[in-house]
């Protein structure tokens, strides 16, 4: 930990020096809510979010945050170590096509919907999922837009691996709002200070509308997870018809925003992170950089100081209209050219996507030190973005 800030009702404790003013004033307003428990932890790729901060923590007993979880419920990464040792430009290429054929890219869904097998099980007990089940059967195994990513890398451990970044689509954002919207009408007729102000509108846990949002959360946790299962398949298959790979180690696959009842300081508390991943004692993860930086495949050390957690990536170190604004095009693609990526940056555009708006990764990895050991350095070799 770097910083602790104590003039809240409860402290802020930070794995960062520097934080955005922004970030900082959602930060407090976390940590002058009356349910929140202990400290709010900041992880080192910390940045503003909708309500609360990216890369941030909130513990709570008897309320749960829709907005502390985030629009893109479940969303998360996957890692997956090949037999594969080497690839060159013209292969990486022909894997990126293959997979194309498989994988709709952006907001595309698929024209057909994929075998109800992949689909996570429990749909027809719950409102707004079951009425989304049928689209959502055509979204499963689709990157999504924007920040998505699907990344080939090469391990310091001499193995190609693949990394696929994505969420629950359409249908993890169809449970947030809804009941985001029916927290800030809840919040509104008991006149709570929190509310809509400050987007961090709460369910009671003894409401009905609250056990349900928890039942529908962790159903679109299980499709991001499904999401992310099903196109890292598919992404295998694309490596496996160039190179006859035919074996790979096991996948690992961890949400970045979710809420998930846990054992803190003697309490069980449900702990919301939003663009923050477990890190308990001996378990894996990833945290990557950006396309023109290394990632990590890292071991956890269960700090319980940052409620057994660490960062999710980089984080952001401009918004995306700034990076559009203000980032050099021809810098940004020269650079990647450089280090042989096969990248995603041809536009001004595509600038929001681009290295240098995301935080430098070696100084995110020094700053949690505490929380998590490197385990396999990876980096870039090709990228296909959403
Ligand atoms: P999110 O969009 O979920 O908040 O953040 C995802 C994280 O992934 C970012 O903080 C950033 O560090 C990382 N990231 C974004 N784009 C790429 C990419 O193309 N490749 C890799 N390896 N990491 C990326
Ligand atoms: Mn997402
Ligand atoms: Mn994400």
């Amino acid at each position: 930990m770097k910083l602790m800030l104590t003039t809240e009702r409860i402290p802020i404790k930070l794995w960062l020096d520097d934080i955005e003013p922004d970030a900082l004033i959602q930060a407090r307003n976390l940590a002058n809510l009356p349910f929140a428990f202990r400290h709010i932890p900041l992880m080192p790729d910390c940045h503003q979010g909708y309500g609360m901060p990216i890369g941030a923590i909130l513990a709570t007993k008897e309320v749960v945050v829709p907005n502390a979880v985030g629009v893109d419920i479940g969303c998360g990464m996957c890692a997956m170590r090949t037999s594969v040792r080497d690839l060159g430009t013209s292969d990486l290429k022909k894997v990126l096509s293959a997979a194309r054929k498989t994988i709709p890219l952006g907001n595309k869904s698929h024209q057909e919907a994929q075998d109800e097998a992949c689909m996570p099980k429990g749909h027809e007990t719950l409102n707004i999922v079951g009425r989304q089940y049928t689209k959502a059967l055509k979204q499963i195994g689709t990157l999504g837009g924007g920040n998505h990513f699907i990344e080939i890398q090469k391990g310091s451990d001499g193995y190609v691996w693949l990394m696929v970044h994505s969420g629950s689509r359409n249908l993890g954002y169809q449970v947030a709002t809804w009941y985001n919207d029916i927290a800030v009408a809840l919040n509104k007729r008991y006149y709570s200070v929190v509310s809509a102000e400050i987007d961090l509108a709460f369910l009671p846990l003894d409401t009905q509308e609250a056990q349900d949002y928890i039942k529908e959360m962790n159903y679109a946790i299980a499709f991001a997870f499904a999401n992310r299962k099903l196109m890292m398949k598919r992404m295998f298959e694309a490596l496996q018809s160039v190179t006859g790979a035919s074996k790979h180690g096991k996948i690992i696959n961890k949400p970045h925003n979710f809420a998930a009842w846990e054992d803190h300081f003697g309490k069980r508390v449900l702990v919301h992170r939003k663009g923050a991943t477990r890190a308990f004692e001996d378990e894996l993860g990833m945290i990557p950089g950006s396309q023109g930086s290394n990632s990590y495949i890292v071991r956890g050390l269960g700090n319980p100081e940052s409620f057994k957690s660490c960062s999710h990536g980089a984080g952001r170190r401009m918004g995306r209209k700034q990076a559009q604004r203000e980032l050099d095009l021809e810098a940004e693609i020269a650079m990647l050219d450089q280090k042989g990526v096969v990248h995603a940056i041809r536009h001004r555009s595509d600038l929001d996507e681009a290295p240098s708006s995301y935080k430098d990764i070696d100084v995110v990895m020094e700053n949690q030190k505490d929380l998590v050991d490197i385990v396999v350095e990876l980096a870039p070799m090709a990228v296909l973005k959403g």
